[in-house]
């Protein structure tokens, strides 16, 4: 094993002890304390099944940790979540199902011009969807950005410890990354749906 492979697997491990971290308050109270804060009556629901989101039609918040858990990545998600119902919905967010319904209709057009046309069409009709999602994916991106910055300042002053702000820096870093990894890993998936339908019209037309 080599000496950076070393480096990497000490640091996984010293991030992974930091997790462990106790913060002086627990995730659902953080959740509620903040949202008392901003004057916002949201709801703060608890459930070891469910992903961390913020529902802003029905005003709920759901965590994905005990309401009295106080480890970071407790907590972090309390203030990212509480973050993101401060901040409102962005714009696109606003219009999300309007952005599927042309999806839905750009993957029917793909299977019609694989039918109809040839190869050279797929790539017309494939540019304007790919910026369609690249616009989708910077603009949540931002939304999600702004929601993590939330929550490291909010962490950052529950505590004055170096190596709790050091914990906090590496989980905000992580977040970050997670939230423009996944979206474009799926929007990828997406278009790529595209060129299935379209190589459907085509075999179809043959
Ligand atoms: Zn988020």
């Amino acid at each position: 094993m080599n000496q950076a492979m070393i480096v990497l697997l000490h640091w996984i491990s010293r991030y992974w002890e930091m997790r462990k971290i106790l913060f002086p308050v627990g995730c659902k109270e953080l959740a509620n304390n903040l949202l008392k804060e901003n004057g916002l009556t949201y709801r703060v629901v608890c459930e070891a099944e469910t992903a961390g989101r913020c529902d802003w039609r029905q005003k709920t918040i759901y965590l994905s940790y005990g309401e009295d858990k106080k480890y970071l990545a407790a907590v972090f998600q309390a203030a990212h979540e509480t973050g993101h119902a401060i901040r409102g919905p962005s714009l696109l967010t606003r219009i999300l199902p309007v952005f599927w319904g042309l999806y839905m209709l750009w993957l029917l057009l793909c299977f019609a011009v694989g039918f109809v046309w040839d190869e050279a069409a797929w790539l017309v009709i494939a540019l304007p969807m790919a910026a369609l999602f690249g616009i989708r994916t910077v603009d949540s991106w931002l939304d999600e950005l702004g929601a993590t910055r939330f929550a490291r300042t909010v962490l950052e002053r529950l505590t004055p410890g170096k190596t709790e702000k050091l914990a906090i820096r590496i989980h905000f870093a992580a977040y970050c990354l997670t939230h423009i990894v996944l979206p474009v890993s799926f929007s990828l998936a997406l278009l790529i749906c595209g060129r299935i339908f379209w190589q459907l019209g085509v075999n179809w037309s043959d």
